[in-house]
């Protein structure tokens, strides 16, 4: 059997990819070496509860099209993540908005607010904001960026904000107005049955192999001989072998614990943002589904996740591609390598009809591009690589 595409990495990218092939009448194999689909966007139910075996995921897009996209696969429940902030026991409202505001300072209209964000800014003597710390504290003021922002970033990217890109934080809205919604979305939701249902319906039809290790020499020729072209999703460092050296991840640790009381901490997730916590956020996955199971019970259990960030090594999962200097010059060396793979023409055949040549390679995801992409970002740079090839725009 011949493919016309191999796609190593069943997760988002791979999964997009392989719907799209199959709509335009191609086929497609998909191998991950984990022994289920879905990446990182996987959940799994324990006790009637979806849990974001990955970390929590939130769908949220501007996209349109994607939007619609993605109603094809799954029913979006109403979902809007609001995020609380617990700061040595102190609470505040996330993103940074007038109830963060008025909890931080006493103030009580957006001009006070803006005044008191201005002074503070002026403090610091910030007009052209050169790294996260700088943004952070001239979005914000220094009060905010010292109780809500400074521990949680050094803990998550394990560096100091100074030496963070400022558009890490820009992902953050900042509102004057009374208005808890995580992120500035026209459309937000989760999928009701979780992410992995989701992505089993979008591999509908096509053929996918898991615990294969793409990667591992004893498999790699002999996958690459069942395709004209491979579709690669994984870490674009390590499909080089790591030869130009290591391009630096943020891996996540989860300790999981199943508790029998029904409420743990009221929100889907809580920030730990000072820097002696240990764990970065809690999250209790029943807020995903307003606590409820399938039939709209009540669940009487509850499923918590400490998050740990810690610097990525061999063996452990990339989370996070670390997108500072040093990082993405090493990148650019690799996509040069990787545009190299994918300008490959295929050679001439076999006795068998076999490829004698590698097939072409593309390389997509958030792995395979070594970028922070969000789940829409993903599924929309899927969707137009996938029609470029294809040729289905
Ligand atoms: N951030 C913060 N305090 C918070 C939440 C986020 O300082 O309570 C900063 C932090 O630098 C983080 C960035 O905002 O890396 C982006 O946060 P986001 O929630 O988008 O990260 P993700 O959900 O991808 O982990």
């Amino acid at each position: 059997m011949k493919y016309d595409y191999l796609i190593v990495g069943a997760g988002l990218y791979g999964a997009v990819f392989a719907r799209e092939a199959k709509r335009a009448g191609k086929t497609a194999l998909v191998v991950d070496k984990r022994d289920h689909i879905a990446g990182n966007v996987y959940t799994e139910q324990v006790e009637g509860i979806h849990v974001h075996i990955y970390g929590a995921h939130i769908f949220h897009t501007n996209d349109k099209e994607v939007w619609d996209y993605v109603q094809e696969f799954a029913t979006f429940n109403r979902f809007t993540n609001s995020p609380v902030a617990n700061y040595h026991g102190e609470l505040y409202s996330l993103p940074f908005n007038m109830y963060t505001f008025n909890k931080m300072w006493g103030v009580v209209t957006p001009e006070e607010a803006a005044t008191k964000i201005e002074e503070q800014r002026k403090a610091a003597g910030i007009t052209d904001p050169q790294n996260l710390e700088e943004q952070a504290i001239s979005l914000v003021g220094t009060d905010i960026y010292e109780k809500l922002i400074k521990g949680y970033t050094q803990k998550q990217w394990g560096r100091e904000c100074k030496d963070l890109p400022a558009f890490i934080i820009k992902r953050l809205p900042v509102r004057l107005t009374f208005d808890n919604n995580y992120f500035n979305a026209l459309y937000q939701g989760i999928p009701v049955g979780g992410y992995t249902g989701m992505v089993e319906n979008m591999l509908d039809g096509t053929e996918v192999r898991l615990g294969v290790d793409y990667l591992d020499p004893a498999n790699k020729a002999e996958l690459d001989a069942l395709a004209d072209k491979v579709i690669y999703t994984g870490p674009i460092d390590a499909y080089f072998d790591y030869k130009l050296g290591n391009l630096e991840y943020r891996s996540v640790r989860f300790e999981n614990e199943t508790l029998d009381i029904p409420n743990f901490q009221g929100n889907a997730a809580v920030n730990y943002t000072d820097a002696e916590t240990p764990w970065t956020r809690i999250i209790e996955h029943k807020w995903f589904e307003f606590g409820k199971d399938a039939d709209g019970n009540d669940l009487p259990k509850t499923v918590i996740s400490r998050e740990f960030s810690s610097e990525w090594k061999p063996g452990d999962e990339p989370y996070y591609p670390v997108n500072d200097q040093k990082n993405s010059d090493l990148y650019q060396e690799y996509k040069k390598l990787a545009d190299a793979e994918g300008a490959r023409v295929m050679g001439g055949s076999d006795s068998h009809g076999c490829s004698k040549a590698k097939p072409p390679v593309i390389f997509g995801g958030r792995l395979g591009e070594y970028k922070y992409y969000d789940m829409d970002q993903v599924i929309r740079a899927a969707l137009d690589r996938a029609r470029e090839e294809l040729k289905t725009k």
